[in-house]
């Protein structure tokens, strides 16, 4: 199956109306943010899959905090930004449609009912309603942008748990890169010159080529400038939180913005993919060099 294939004649469509994406036009197109995890909404057709009221709006579902600062940070930059409308639970956008752990049974030691025994009908039906359709809005909006003379950066904003198998997370915000650092290596420093907070470089998380999938099937198969963050979900589980890490984020992407030397190598399409990278090319032509 393709990414692009069409449900096959005669199944059946269980899940009723979705609305995957939610696309927020704002006119500066030189920047797209994207949010996988925004949501912990579960289609009604799915009876919350299973899962009692505390786990439904934990972490497992969704990343606390992630859809506001997101949302701030779009509106700081005047820029556009898609937000994923359900949970990753029903299915993760940020990976693969195919993945074993695209719709897990099991996360963070909790189990997932209404994912314990899915029928491959079951798995593309969520893959062809909610993770095709949220990232073909991505796709056309950067078509759409490069089309019309823009060279977006490309902002995926997420947040993580502070504790992972016993662990604490010093970090208050991780940033993820694989090779091109062109926008998050100065993020990086000025992060780091401008807050006395733990910046992550490649912690808690690196970007995975094959494993996460927005970044690299969005920005790397275009050759555009990325950034993928990590916020520490504790931090941004209120009101004041939310502000607070969003505006020192807002505050450090502008700094960076005001370098001309920076953005003028951002503002190109330069390829950092290989042609043996487990990357699919799942909306973006392949480039002839590749
Ligand atoms: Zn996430």
């Amino acid at each position: 199956m393709t990414l692009g294939d069409a449900q096959a004649p005669g199944e059946q469509q269980m899940l009723g109306d979705l609305t995957p994406a939610t696309l927020t036009m704002r006119p500066n197109l030189d920047w797209l943010i994207v949010c996988d995890h925004a949501s912990n909404m579960v289609p009604s057709a799915l009876e919350g899959l299973g899962l009692n009221e505390r786990d439904a709006r934990d972490h497992i579902a969704w990343d606390i905090g992630a859809a506001k600062v997101a949302t701030i940070i779009a509106q700081r930059l005047n820029a556009p930004s898609i937000l994923c409308n359900y949970s990753r639970l029903v299915i993760d956008c940020n990976r693969y449609p195919d993945a074993d752990d695209a719709s897990p049974a099991v996360s963070d030691d909790v189990r997932i009912p209404g994912n314990g025994a899915l029928t491959t009908a079951q798995r593309r039906e969520r893959a062809e309603r909610i993770a095709h359709p949220y990232h073909r809005t991505i796709a056309a909006h950067l078509d759409h942008a490069m089309a019309t003379g823009h060279i977006p950066i490309f902002l995926s904003i997420h947040s993580c748990t502070s504790t992972m198998a016993g662990r604490f997370r010093p970090w208050h915000i991780g940033l993820a890169h694989e090779r091109d650092l062109r926008f998050t290596g100065p993020l990086l420093d000025t992060l780091r010159r401008q807050t006395e907070v733990p910046i992550g470089d490649n912690q808690p998380y690196d970007l995975e080529l094959g494993g996460d999938f927005t970044t690299p099937e969005h920005a790397m198969t275009r050759g555009l400038a990325h950034m993928q963050v990590e916020f520490r979900n504790d931090l941004i589980a209120d009101e004041k939180g939310v502000r607070h890490y969003a505006d020192l984020l807002a505050t450090a992407i502008k700094t960076v913005a005001a370098d001309a030397a920076v953005m003028a190598d951002c503002r190109k399409i330069r390829h950092y993919l290989r042609a043996d990278d487990p990357v699919r090319y799942s909306y973006a032509p392949r480039p002839a060099t590749c």
